[in-house]
């Protein structure tokens, strides 16, 4: 069985897996990630593998510390200095020109590389002790529902990590806000665990991404992404539909009325944050409950929200 608790000999044990060419799941602040040596081509290749990820979708390398992220870029506007000051470790991906160091399979060829310093203390941990970047994207399988547990990891990638480190469910629970720079600009190029409003206040207002239409920007960001395997369709709460036995229903603050197949509340009190951290368990219980729809509700698009809209968005095309 690969998966262990997230001790400090196992994070050892994990760590020597990982300078060996091996891949091991991991709890950080936001979802599980899947990791390998982010400098090691043939390691990073049984990530791809592993989650039966496209190759022209594109890693994010993890480190332990702002001065080592920052090496793996070549340049660094000086407002994307500003974020790392104030944002590592969190859940915060700056994409930049890439250092020689990174190799072409972590950017699919790119010329810019993805870096994030996470605040989880397991994360942490494993990747001061592995010396190195992790390349490590979430530990799911390619366009399925992210892992908020080890137990999720589990059921998606069965033994395909040498190693599942077992920390509990990750407290944020949606991946990382991404951001790139276009003309000294933020852009945003995916909404998640650090709200775009706190990144504007430090870096400015930020940009729509130009070169729309044309090749995207962020080449993993699909429409179609983090999907349960039901249906799931996007509801005003106001306009419930009617119950049905055979559906499930995703509410933002209070329980719908009548008989669902399941139901799941992501926050009582309405906070965007908690519904956050409870969105992809809420999804893969209710994924479990067998219905073959789950309605899921419209929540306000600021702060937190805007993530949990972007994942439900692209759960439903
Ligand atoms: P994840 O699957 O959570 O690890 O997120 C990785 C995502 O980061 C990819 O799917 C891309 O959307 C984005 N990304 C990584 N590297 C780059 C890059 N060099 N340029 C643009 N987006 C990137
Ligand atoms: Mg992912």
């Amino acid at each position: 069985m690969p998966t262990i608790k997230a001790t400090a000999s196992n994070i050892r044990k994990a760590a020597a897996a990982l300078k060996a060419g091996g891949v091991v799941a991991f709890p950080t602040e936001t979802v599980y990630g899947l990791g390998a040596d982010g400098l090691d081509p043939r390691a990073c290749a049984r990530i791809f593998e592993i989650k039966g990820r496209p190759r022209f979708d594109p890693l994010i390398l993890h480190e332990c510390s702002a001065a080592r992220g920052r090496r793996l870029f070549a340049r660094v506007p000086a407002a994307a200095g500003k974020l790392m000051r104030k944002f590592w470790p969190g859940p915060l991906t700056l994409v930049l020109p890439k250092s020689k160091a990174v190799p072409d399979i972590v950017t699919s060829g790119l010329k810019t590389v993805a870096v994030r310093v996470p605040s989880g203390r397991h994360a942490l941990a494993l990747i001061r002790a592995a010396g190195r970047p992790v390349a490590a994207p979430s530990a799911n399988r390619f366009g399925r529902l992210s892992p908020v547990t080890a137990a999720h990891v589990a059921r998606q990638l069965g033994d395909g990590p040498d190693i599942i480190l077992d920390g509990g469910k990750t407290p944020i629970g949606v991946e990382s806000t991404i951001i790139t720079f276009e003309g000294g600009r933020p852009v945003l190029l995916r909404p998640g665990g650090l709200p775009l409003e706190e990144i504007e206040r430090v870096a400015g207002p930020a940009a729509a991404p130009a070169g729309r239409g044309k090749k995207p920007l962020a080449p993993g960001c699909l429409k179609k992404h983090y999907a349960p395997q039901a249906r799931l369709k996007i509801v005003d709460p106001g306009a419930a539909p009617k119950p049905s036995r055979k559906a499930a229903y995703l509410a933002f603050s209070r329980r719908p009325a009548g008989r669902w197949a399941a139901v799941k509340v992501l926050s009582r009190k309405g906070d965007l944050r908690e519904a956050a951290a409870n969105l992809f368990k809420a999804l893969h219980r209710l994924e479990g409950s067998g219905a073959a729809l789950i309605y899921a509700e419209k929540v306000p698009p600021h702060g937190l929200g805007r993530a949990i809209m972007d994942r439900l968005r692209r759960a439903a095309a």
